[in-house]
């Protein structure tokens, strides 16, 4: 008899379930009616729609990818954070919902550690560990909706990793959160540091999925100075390859630019950006998301303060760009890129 337990619970598709209904003697409605227990807001345990002995069988066939190693809340209950351990090799990874009272977002990660190294950040700062399956990406969205009082409206691929260097496993995620989760194209969005080939290939994409570029500076020697990857596709390449997903997909690209104090917040490297973006050809222009630094245990790095993100902000407008200065949530509970995972195996070191 064909094992089923290498099969994870949202790593099995209808038809693996209507083959172990099959294989149960089950009537064949039940695979349809499991698939929608799969996918509702409740965790498969809690479903009523099921026969207890065939709910307990399946809970024990179809075990979950990711075991829960902490979850925690911000102070103003709108946040939380989970660290999980994936697969049998315990992978540890994080998943981020932050909910406002008109949406709900999760934050995936899409690697286990990121290979990239950008100097700010914490993921890139204790490096790769491997690839995630696109199960386990599917079921960090499922799980957070499972504590999420309100539905999961968005998706976005910030948490720890590169996304587009698991390019077909994310891709497949992308789909099946899209047709499973039933997770409009538009509220899916997917952050890249810039891996041009990539991009242009998610240009060719049927499903209109929203893109950030993590820019961070204006201008190559700089940028050179923060992410690596820039040595090998510079901000002209990026932009053009940013400006090709614009037009395929129809939609406005936002800008990500983690102000640094001292480094990239100056008025003149506003000016630079505003030139640069201010120009861009891409549809709908350039949005700009500027992100407060949140801090990490290797990078000496300071935020700029609220008044300098302002002035900052302005002077992109001035320029023609539209800038908005994203709240540094969950600072509290270090919901920022791979910063829970260091933090506790600081705590715990193996
Ligand atoms: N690898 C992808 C997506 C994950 S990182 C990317 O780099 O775009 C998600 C976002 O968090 C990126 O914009 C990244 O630059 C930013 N980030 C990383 N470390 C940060 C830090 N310490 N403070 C603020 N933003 C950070
Ligand atoms: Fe990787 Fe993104 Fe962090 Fe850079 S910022 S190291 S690409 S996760």
């Amino acid at each position: 008899m064909a094992s089923p337990t290498k099969i994870t619970r949202y790593g099995a598709s209808e038809e693996q379930i209507e083959s172990l209904m099959h294989e149960w003697n089950e009537p064949k409605y039940r695979a349809e009616q499991i698939w929608a227990c799969l996918y509702r807001p409740d965790p498969l345990s809690e479903a009523t729609t099921l026969p207890a002995a065939l709910k307990n069988r399946l809970v024990d066939a179809l075990p979950l990818a990711l075991d829960e190693m902490t979850v925690v809340h911000g102070q103003d209950g709108m946040t939380s954070k989970w660290l999980w351990a994936a697969g049998a090799d315990r992978a540890e990874i994080e998943t981020v919902l932050m909910r406002t009272t008109s949406r709900a977002t999760v934050c995936v990660s899409s690697q286990a550690g990121c290979a990239m190294g950008c100097t700010f950040c914490a993921t890139g700062q204790a490096g790769f560990n491997r690839q995630l399956s696109s199960a386990e990406i599917v079921e960090q969205v499922v799980r957070a909706a499972h504590g999420s009082p309100q539905r999961v409206s968005n998706v976005v691929y910030m948490g720890m990793g590169e996304p587009l260097a698991n390019y077909e496993t994310v891709w497949d995620s992308v789909e099946r959160i899209h047709s499973d989760l039933k997770i409009s194209a538009r509220r899916i969005t997917l952050s890249t540091v810039g891996i041009v080939p990539a991009m242009l290939q998610l240009a060719k994409e049927a499903l209109p999925i929203t893109l950030a570029v993590s820019l961070h500076a204006a201008n190559d020697s700089l940028r050179q100075t923060m992410i690596p990857l820039n040595n090998r596709y510079p901000i002209a390449d990026i932009l053009d390859a940013a400006a090709e997903v614009a037009g395929a997909h129809g939609r406005r690209v936002t800008f990500e630019y983690a102000c640094i104090e001292g480094v990239n917040d100056s008025p003149d490297s506003g000016r630079e950006l505003a030139h640069l973006l201010g120009r861009w050809p891409g549809a709908g222009g350039a949005h700009v998301n500027l992100i407060p630094l949140n801090p990490t245990t290797e990078f000496f790095g300071r935020r700029s303060s609220r008044r300098h993100l302002e002035g900052f902000a302005e002077l992109l407008r001035a320029g023609g760009v539209s800038a908005t200065i994203r709240r540094p949530r969950g600072v509290d509970i270090d919901a920022a890129c791979g910063q829970l995972r260091s933090r506790i195996v600081s705590f715990n070191p193996k």
